[in-house]
């Protein structure tokens, strides 16, 4: 049976970033902050909606912490604004915001137990007994740690941590949830796990998260849309599913996966094409959409690894010499499900392939040193000009 595919409102609902009339919850505008004459976060602009999960993801020292900070009110911009559901933040303090911070760190007291730690900040706020008792073990329940309410955070495993960490920014029920690397501490099958968990609580209790990472998987797997951050400015905005196929930059392109990049020229620019010529490739680049820029003009063509095909014989169809070249494996990497070829072309241009395992046992499989043909669609390609 067919999935049913949600309507044009329920689709608008579930992506309000679509819809014009749609209010942001969180309004980030043209903000710096500067320490000293270091610009650290430079000129950002960001709109956040309810309910989003919302991943700001760069390399180290890009801005992310620093920004996610002056939403919780650690910080102050030096220049630009901040407003969270309409009111502007310059003078609320971190306590009066709607916010809450899961610190990298988890900031466990060591010394009380698990019901202990998700009690405290309720405790603080003077929350009568009877309804922190409750609302605790809701959060129990919520991250699925019940039996486990008296243990003291060492005796727990890393991943419970999290979720005790997680349980105590929740409890206070926050608008926002600002989490710094909330997996970092995990190992690489307890993050996949807990990516999941994770997604499945922010549904659940339907608070808008904006969370802090630089692992471009975590943010493609969790998140509703993604801030790509260098160097202090906010390169890309986008759902995980554009900024992977439709990269506005060949950085953001690099950054997140993994990309061949071939330089070029445009030979043709029309309204459903373009056409690239380029050296490097030693073909032809057809891409089926436009480039927006003049013939003659120097740009980059990215087409991921995965998008292009590996055989020895060369390919049926197509047109020889556009998106179709040839090279020689130099370097294979087996990963049970694909594997990884390394080809370099004649002109000394390397390209990887991934191609998923299904070999036919009729074929000989593709070995060190053979030459192969790389092809590759009208879709594949994305043009760059930066
Ligand atoms: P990471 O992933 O390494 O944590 P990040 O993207 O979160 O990186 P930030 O912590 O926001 O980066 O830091 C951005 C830049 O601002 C860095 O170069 C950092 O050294 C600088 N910076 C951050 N806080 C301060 C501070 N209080 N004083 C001076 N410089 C700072």
């Amino acid at each position: 049976m067919a999935t049913p595919q949600p309507s044009r409102t329920q689709q608008k609902q579930l992506e309000p970033w679509r819809n014009a009339g749609e209010k942001p919850y969180v309004r980030v505008e043209k903000v710096t902050k500067r320490f000293g004459d270091f610009t650290a976060v430079d000129d950002v602009s960001l709109s956040i909606y309810r309910g989003e999960f919302f991943s700001l993801l760069g390399g180290s020292g890009s801005g992310k912490t620093t920004l996610l900070r002056m939403l919780a009110g650690f910080e102050q911009p030096t220049e630009g604004k901040i407003f969270i559901d309409g009111v502007d933040m310059s003078d609320v303090p971190p306590y009066e915001r709607p916010v809450n911070m899961m610190f990298q760190s988890y900031a466990l007291f060591p010394h009380m137990s698990v019901e202990s730690n998700i009690a405290f900040g309720l405790q603080q706020d003077r929350v009568p007994k009877a309804e922190i008792r409750d609302r605790v073990a809701e959060m129990l329940e919520l991250v699925q740690l019940s039996p486990f309410a008296k243990r003291r955070p060492h005796q727990l495993s890393g991943g419970q941590r999290q979720r005790v960490a997680l349980a105590r920014a929740l409890v206070k029920k926050p608008k926002l949830l600002l989490l710094d690397e909330p997996l970092g501490a995990l190992d690489k099958k307890l993050r996949e796990k807990t990516q999941f968990e994770l997604v499945n609580i922010q549904e659940k209790v339907g608070i808008t998260f904006v969370i802090v990472t630089h692992d471009q998987e975590e943010a493609m797997t969790m998140s509703s849309r993604i801030a790509v951050m260098n160097k202090g400015y906010i390169a890309q905005v986008g759902t995980p599913t554009e900024i992977y196929e439709y990269p506005n930059t060949r950085m953001v392109a690099e950054f997140i996966g993994s990309v061949n990049i071939f330089e070029g020229r445009v030979v043709e620019s029309e309204p459903d094409h373009s056409l690239i010529r380029s050296d490097e490739a030693a073909c032809d680049l057809y891409v089926s959409h436009p480039a927006h820029i003049g013939v003659g003009t120097a740009c980059w063509v990215a087409v991921r690894p995965e998008k292009i095909a590996i055989s020895k014989e060369p390919p049926l169809g197509g047109e020889p010499g556009r998106n179709q070249t040839a090279g020689v494996v130099k370097e294979i990497a087996y990963l049970g499900d694909v594997s990884i070829y390394d080809v370099d072309l004649d002109t000394g241009k390397r390209v990887r392939v991934t191609a998923p395992n299904l070999t036919r046992r009729t074929e000989m499989p593709i070995t060190w040193e053979d030459r192969v043909y790389l092809s590759w669609r009208p879709f594949a390609g994305s043009v760059l000009t930066e």
